[in-house]
């Protein structure tokens, strides 16, 4: 008995030690639309939320690519665009502020020299072709402020690109669907300048007209696997299969409704009925913030029993793997975007369970340092100038 305690315990041990020697890249995390635009300060560990600078550096993470998100309707009177700035502008006040502990990096060297130095690196990612309001020229404009990858679309179809939830669920209302000959042009362009092309939240159309498009690897920056949970924007064997002849890399969201089909089920169920009664009893012209504070507090609650495990997560992992190889999938949280995660994964100081896990599995260190990180700095490597 005292044996197995002691090899549990060396294999803990071990996991830790490859966990921390490892590069960790995220390439999905919102804290800049959920806690900083709040004036929340991510320098010091707060007693809310999923992520700041100390829990980071505690979770063993090297690389974060922060989500510059805004919703269909735009926060400023300029709009999206507007929005898109804004956010920009906190993280470089954030990198500002902690220059021994953080560093912005625009492109490889800047990112290999970061984590040399044992800095938190931030990249800029984009969420959603919406912030660049159509205009190509403001596409120029957020990579010259650093945007190095862009999702083309968020939930919301753009005139050039339709999104994985107006494909699955709104196709009466759409006119067309993929990427047009305009969105291609984007594609084409963020090519040129650099700037990685993520597939999460884009239809099934959208994604195959942008693969046949992009002469670079693409990244999926936080989706799941549509086998082990088949909801509207994870993704199916075809488009692993398609991501891995392109060299790709999807990378996996731990949101509980992506990664567990029970999760997700119980939660259309209360969806129906309680959300409507929630919705209905905030009025017609309810006030998004409220529904969602009321949202998060009620359904988590409720939701509670049915969070999956971190086994669960690690399911989909190996399931890109057995399906495509060990080169095609890393991890993209999307931590403090999400309103339940698999139990024990609370925040970013719990990465080192996703590394104990694959150890346990069996898998060797050299497929434990791709999926942690490798994968995306090698699709980093071929975009990026
Ligand atoms: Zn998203």
């Amino acid at each position: 008995m005292l044996i197995i305690f002691f090899s549990l315990q060396a294999k803990a041990q071990s996991a830790k030690k490859l966990h921390f020697k490892a590069i960790l890249v995220d390439t999905h995390n919102d804290v800049l639309s959920s806690s900083v635009l709040e004036g929340k300060d991510i320098s010091h560990r707060l007693a809310s939320g999923q992520s700041d600078l100390d829990r980071w550096k505690e979770g063993g993470l090297d690389v974060q690519f922060f989500s510059v998100w805004t919703d269909k309707i735009a926060r400023n009177k300029g709009g999206f665009f507007e929005d898109a700035n804004q956010e920009i502008d906190s993280l470089e006040i954030i990198a500002l502020r902690n220059p021994f502990r953080m560093t912005l990096a625009t492109n490889y060297k800047q990112v290999k020299k970061g984590i040399r130095q044992k800095k938190l690196v931030a990249l800029i990612g984009v969420e959603g072709g919406h912030m660049i309001e159509d205009d190509l020229s403001k596409l120029d404009s957020l990579y010259n402020r650093g945007m190095r990858y862009m999702t083309l679309t968020w939930n919301n179809s753009t005139s050039w690109a339709t999104s994985a939830m107006d494909e699955a669920q709104h196709q009466d209302s759409l006119t067309r669907k993929g990427l047009t000959h305009f969105g291609k042009q984007f594609v084409r362009r963020m090519n040129d300048l650099g700037i990685i092309v993520d597939l999460s939240h884009v239809g099934e159309q959208t994604f195959y007209d942008a693969i046949a498009t992009t002469a670079k690897p693409v990244l999926l920056s936080h989706s799941s696997v549509w086998n082990i949970c088949p909801v509207f924007r994870n993704v199916k064997d075809e488009q692993i299969k398609a991501v891995a002849e392109n060299r790709g890399v999807i990378c996996i969201n731990f949101y509980s409704g992506f990664l567990d089909s029970n999760f997700a089920k119980k939660m259309d169920q209360l969806e129906g009925s309680e959300g409507k009664r929630i919705k209905d009893s905030l009025g017609e012209n309810y006030d998004a913030a409220k529904l969602n504070e009321i949202w998060t507090k009620y359904f988590s609650e409720r939701l509670q029993p049915y969070r999956p495990t971190i086994s669960k997560l690690v399911d989909h992992i190996d399931y890109i793997v057995r399906l495509v190889g060990d080169d095609y999938v890393g991890i993209g949280s999307d931590f403090d975007g999400v309103s339940s995660l698999p139990t024990g994964m609370d925040d970013v100081t719990k990465y080192p369970l996703i590394t104990e896990e694959l150890k346990r599995r069996g898998y060797p260190n050299r497929s434990i340092k791709k999926i942690l990180g490798g994968n995306v700095l090698r699709v980093m490597k071929a975009n990026m100038k």
